[in-house]
């Protein structure tokens, strides 16, 4: 058989067995690839050109195995809108760990492949349309380049799944630098086995801070790292304004890659208390309020590594109480700097933040379009009418003021808005109608709209259909936790 080029290389299989159960996916009736990554399978040096459909169908099922696979479910637990449960792999197996050719490690995890020792109630299966969201919007975030999960595969079952109708099952296959989550650190605290926590943290390290593997202070190090990159990551979605909608422990992941694509979409129109997950009723993970959780769920990453941060535990609990506190010191910073680049503002002046929060009042009070305002400032003009409104024309003065500070050209400030502010989002709209014809077995929007996401800071010459919010309506935009 031709070679497929697997490199697996599993070591999250030789933890101990509070870690994971080792778990083989259920076999589906008949399994019919929707949607593959062809580049992500080139940039994993994986090689499918000699591979049919059909074959393809059956890997990406989990019918057929690759021979160097011990597939497990790994064990978790989660903070779920603040509330802890016990929970892992319900309905996800991890094939195994592939490496590239420059030896980069991947997690390949088939997501809906059926029931698990952690299956609770659940079928253990996914629906096509939430697994074809995950697709689009994990591929949307990585071409914005912001840390994610990838998405290699979406195959269908040829079965059911019982939702509040029955709906076409599927199964997507993940790809990730690990699926570690602060959820992961929470299930082995609480088993209360310090030599357990003390081989997560030093398996952490050793996947995702190397830097760090001499470290004479290792938890309290990692416990540093963790919150810089969790940080810059949030900052990330401030930027273009993405919602994840379920910022549960079991959905924050160790390396600082966004995880776990269910209820997320992009605003269109600025309003901080945006909210589409219709299971957030009270705005917990709101736009604005994604910064505060992201603190917080630090803050429940902290308490598992407690016991190592140092041998008294008010010394290690000051220790970190004073490092999670910090948080806002190295958001505001990092912030204040990523808004500048919006701006296209070199250096640092006083009043740039009055100017920045100016906009944003402006933006809020108006209901402009979060992309597309930054768009019109660096040049992608619109015709909306709003934008000739005095009070912003205004705000462009003292704009224009401040930019004459750069010390710099006008095609250098061009240029770094141009690489910070995305002109194409995935606009909640387009997705949802994508998703309504691939659902009917069509997957041409799906394909254009994969198409057009690809290169967001670059497609200019797009039409308007894709860069417009959508028209505004009585119904409120919703999104629904993919099950
Ligand atoms: P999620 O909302 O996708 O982050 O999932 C939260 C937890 O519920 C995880 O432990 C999942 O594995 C589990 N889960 C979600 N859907 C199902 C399902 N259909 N069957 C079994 N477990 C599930
Ligand atoms: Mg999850």
């Amino acid at each position: 058989m031709h070679k497929i080029n697997w490199k697996f290389d599993n070591t999250y299989s030789k933890l101990s067995e509070t870690f994971r159960e080792f778990v083989k996916p259920t076999p589906v009736h008949n399994p019919e690839i929707v949607i593959f990554n062809h580049e992500l399978a080139k940039e994993l040096n994986l090689d499918f050109s000699k591979i049919d459909n059909r074959e393809l169908s059956k890997i990406f099922s989990g019918n057929s195995l690759p021979k160097e696979t011990k597939t497990l479910a790994q064990a978790y637990a989660g903070h779920q809108f603040g509330h802890f449960t016990m929970l892992g792999d319900g309905r996800a197996v991890l094939l195994g760990e592939h490496l590239d050719n420059k030896k980069n490690r991947y997690d390949i995890q088939l997501k809906g492949s059926g029931r698990t020792s952690f299956s609770r109630g659940g079928d253990g299966r996914a629906a096509l349309g939430p697994m074809l969201r995950e697709y689009m919007i994990s591929e949307a975030i990585n071409a914005l380049n912001i840390p994610t999960t990838r998405s290699l595969a979406v195959v269908k079952t040829g079965e059911k799944v019982v939702r509040e109708n029955l709906l076409e099952g599927a199964i997507l296959t993940r790809v990730a630098s690990s699926h570690i989550r602060v959820g992961t650190f929470q299930f082995i605290a609480a088993k209360q086995n310090i030599e357990n926590i003390n081989t997560l943290v030093n398996y952490t390290i050793r996947r995702h801070y190397p830097e760090l593997i001499s470290s004479k202070f290792k938890a309290y190090d990692l416990l540093n790292s963790v919150i810089e990159k969790q940080c810059s990551l949030v900052i990330n979605w401030m930027r273009v304004g993405f919602i994840h909608g379920v910022m549960n422990t079991d959905n924050m992941s160790i390396s600082g890659e966004t995880i776990d694509y269910g209820p997320c979409a992009f605003m269109d129109h600025y309003d901080p208390k945006t909210v589409f997950s219709s299971i957030d009723k009270l705005g917990r993970y709101a736009f604005s309020n994604q910064p505060p959780i992201t603190k917080w769920n630090l803050a429940r990453f902290a308490e598992c590594i407690i016991p190592l941060i140092d041998k008294s535990e008010d010394y290690a609990i000051k220790l970190a109480t004073d490092l999670i506190d910090n948080f806002q010191n190295i958001y505001e910073y990092k912030w204040l700097n990523m808004m500048r680049n919006k701006l296209g503002l070199f250096g640092e002046e006083k009043k740039d933040k009055n100017l920045i929060n100016d906009l944003l009042e402006w933006m809020k009070k108006n209901k402009a379009d979060y992309t597309n305002t930054f768009c019109h400032l660096m040049g992608v003009k619109s015709n909306d009418d709003i934008y000739k409104k005095t009070d912003f024309l205004a705000w462009i003065e003292k704009w224009k003021l401040r930019s004459e500070l750069n010390n710099s050209s006008k095609e250098r400030q061009i240029k770094l808005m141009k690489i910070n502010n995305p002109v194409i989002i995935p606009r909640n709209h387009k997705v949802e109608e994508a998703l309504k014809e691939a659902n009917n077995g069509n997957l041409n929007k799906i394909n254009r709209l994969l198409d057009i996401l690809k290169k967001p800071y670059s497609n200019q010459e797009i039409s308007n259909e894709f860069r417009l919010p959508a028209p505004e309506s009585k119904e409120k935009y919703q999104t629904f936790c993919g099950t």
